[in-house]
């Protein structure tokens, strides 16, 4: 059995279960392999997860719930293990090294060798919609209606941490709206400043669950 977590304990994370059972739905994966999506909201249900999504959400509450719940460090531990992950906006912020614009007390878990920049965008661009181009990783996806809400952008890609392999840039915004950074790999760890959980398409969700968590699972 395959067990995706979903970080259920601030933010848009129902969205992001709804995405994923339709993804592995249209993948016809139910067919082959017993998948299922949990809710983690405690320790026990994270040790039982084989990847993990941390959605969107306001960082500085998901980072003070989190540490009420005594969730800190076993989360530092799931993603340190090697384990897919996944932040989208807050759940990014929380996967950074190092974020610029930190509030006092913020914790981050780490991951991603980047800083990051929270609420990055001016005023005016605050939160929008934008059509953008995937298809340089995730096939035939050239116009995925793009949702940003007072997103970060990665603001530096840092050297990696020893034995991680390299921080790899997947997107930009184009130039007219700025070309900053938002979306970067490193190994089995995946960050974007959008939020695809909000979009009505679920091929992000499936890109990620077929190159990020079934790649890593072998099928026995
Ligand atoms: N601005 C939020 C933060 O700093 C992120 C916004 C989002 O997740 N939509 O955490």
């Amino acid at each position: 059995q395959i067990v995706i977590g979903v970080l259920a304990i601030q933010g848009a994370f129902r969205e992001h279960i709804q995405h994923l059972v339709k993804a592995i739905d249209e993948l016809g994966l139910q067919e082959k392999l017993e998948i299922s999506v949990f809710e983690v909201r405690d320790e026990e249900t994270l040790v039982r997860c084989d990847a993990l999504v941390i959605p969107g959400g306001e960082s500085t509450t998901m980072s003070l719930v989190a540490q009420r719940l005594n969730l800190l460090e076993p989360l530092r531990q799931f993603i340190a293990s090697g384990k897919p992950a996944w932040g989208t906006c807050a759940g990014l912020i929380m996967l950074s090294s190092s974020l610029q614009n930190k509030s006092c007390d913020q914790q981050l878990l780490g991951g991603l060798d980047i800083e990051t920049t929270r609420n990055a965008f001016g005023r005016q661009l605050d939160s929008f919609i934008a059509d953008l181009d995937y298809s340089k990783f995730i096939p035939g996806l050239t116009a995925f209606q793009t949702v940003f809400i007072r997103g970060p952008v990665i603001s530096k890609i840092l050297p990696p941490s020893p034995g991680k392999p390299k921080v790899e840039v997947l997107a930009s915004l184009p130039e007219e709206r700025g070309s900053q950074i938002i979306a970067v790999r490193q190994g089995d760890i995946l960050g974007t400043s959008f939020h695809p959980e909000l979009s009505e398409d679920v091929s992000f969700h499936k890109w990620w669950v077929q190159d990020f968590v079934l790649s890593k699972i072998t099928i026995t």
